[in-house]
């Protein structure tokens, strides 16, 4: 039986973030002023643990999702990762699973995640200017780790990777036509995914936003482009192919043309709370309850109260919302993954 919201959405997907760590200081989501060395992340044994992932995983499968996309943080810092996918690959079912990561470290896991039957790699990357990369990664990341990274995913079996690419206007505008054309001729999507205002702490300002509209004039002038019929990813993105046949760019305009309406995605933080939008500002426990050796019918119960009660549509109503809710606390992005 499929389970609706009270917009009757159905629950399709779930995140499940495995680690609120990462070896990257984006200022858009971990800014370094704020995490620093003495900055406390998760104990350890708040993860979750593999054993328990899995069970989440399992009975969320009963449920009726059919796609897993593993997160962070940064989920290639997690340690023996691939025995997970091994458990998740396993489950019946399942459809899809998908993993984002910053690609730093795909060089050693590519062939690991691909063997323990890992189904679709996503990698994060801004730009391709060494410089600028270097900046947006909070001064840690190298370009060529993550090119070559993501060579090693092609060697490894993964064809087609998505390359999410977050543009700041100031920061990276000048620079996505590079990117653009580094990825042409590729089996790979680059995904412009707008700047959006999640968590507390990255300081957004609506003046960096830059519209899709703005980044698909710019393309469309260089590489004429023409619309694929229908959106993808439960209707998340926008895509389109170049009218030369060298592959493909897709738009998630989550500022400009939200998609509340089709958002079927719940999200499982590394320490065991449900939260049903990315802007939401608490989340349910499920963790505690499974850490009380509650039944597999229990959590689901949890389960199900939490989505028929989700409500949520915050980049739909982002403009008419009182002055000050941007202020509320919540969640932040490296805590659920995007
Ligand atoms: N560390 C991994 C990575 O970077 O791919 C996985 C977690 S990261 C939080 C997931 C995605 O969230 C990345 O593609 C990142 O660019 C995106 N992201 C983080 N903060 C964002 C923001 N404020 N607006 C839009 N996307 C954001
Ligand atoms: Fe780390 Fe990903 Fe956040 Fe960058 S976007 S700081 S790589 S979790
Ligand atoms: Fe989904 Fe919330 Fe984003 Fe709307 S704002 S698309 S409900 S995550």
């Amino acid at each position: 039986m499929v389970l609706n919201d009270t917009l009757d959405r159905p629950l399709h997907d779930l995140r499940i973030s495995l680690i609120d760590r990462c070896n990257f200081r984006c200022p858009y989501c971990m800014p370094s002023e704020k995490f620093h060395h003495a900055y406390r992340f998760l104990d350890k044994n708040q993860w979750l643990t593999f054993e328990e992932i899995a069970r989440m995983a399992r009975i969320f499968v009963e449920m009726g999702v059919r796609k897993l996309r593993l997160t962070g943080g940064e989920p290639l810092l997690r340690p023996r990762l691939d025995e997970l996918i091994y458990e998740l690959s396993a489950i019946e079912g399942l459809e899809d699973l998908a993993l984002t990561t910053n690609g730093s470290m795909l060089s050693e896991w590519s062939y690991r995640l691909k063997a323990a039957g890992l189904h679709r790699l996503t990698v994060s990357l801004d730009t391709v200017d060494p410089e600028v990369f270097h900046q947006m990664s909070g001064g840690r990341g190298d370009l060529n780790e993550v090119l070559g990274g993501i060579r090693t995913a092609e060697e490894a079996g993964f064809g087609a990777i998505k390359i999410n690419t977050v543009i700041q206007r100031g920061v990276n505008d000048h620079t996505m036509l590079d990117l653009v054309r580094h990825f042409r001729g590729t089996p790979h999507t680059v995904r412009f995914i707008e700047y959006m205002d999640v968590g507390n702490q990255n300081h957004w300002d609506n003046a960096q936003v830059v519209p899709s509209g703005e980044i698909f004039k710019k393309i469309n002038a260089e590489f004429p482009l023409q619309r694929i019929d229908g959106t993808q990813n439960g209707g998340t993105s926008e895509v389109y192919r170049f009218q030369d046949g060298r592959g493909e760019v897709a738009f998630i305009s989550s500022v400009t043309k939200a998609f509340c309406g089709t958002c079927n995605r719940l999200r499982l933080s590394a320490d065991g709370k449900l939260y049903t939008c990315l802007f939401a500002t608490r989340g349910t426990d499920i963790g505690g309850h499974l850490r009380q050796g509650q039944s597999d019918e229990a959590l689901k119960d949890v389960i199900r109260q939490v989505w028929r009660r989700r409500d949520d549509r915050y980049s739909e109503i982002r403009s008419k919302l009182p002055r000050g809710t941007q202020a509320l606390p919540k969640v932040e992005m490296y805590q659920i993954g995007g």
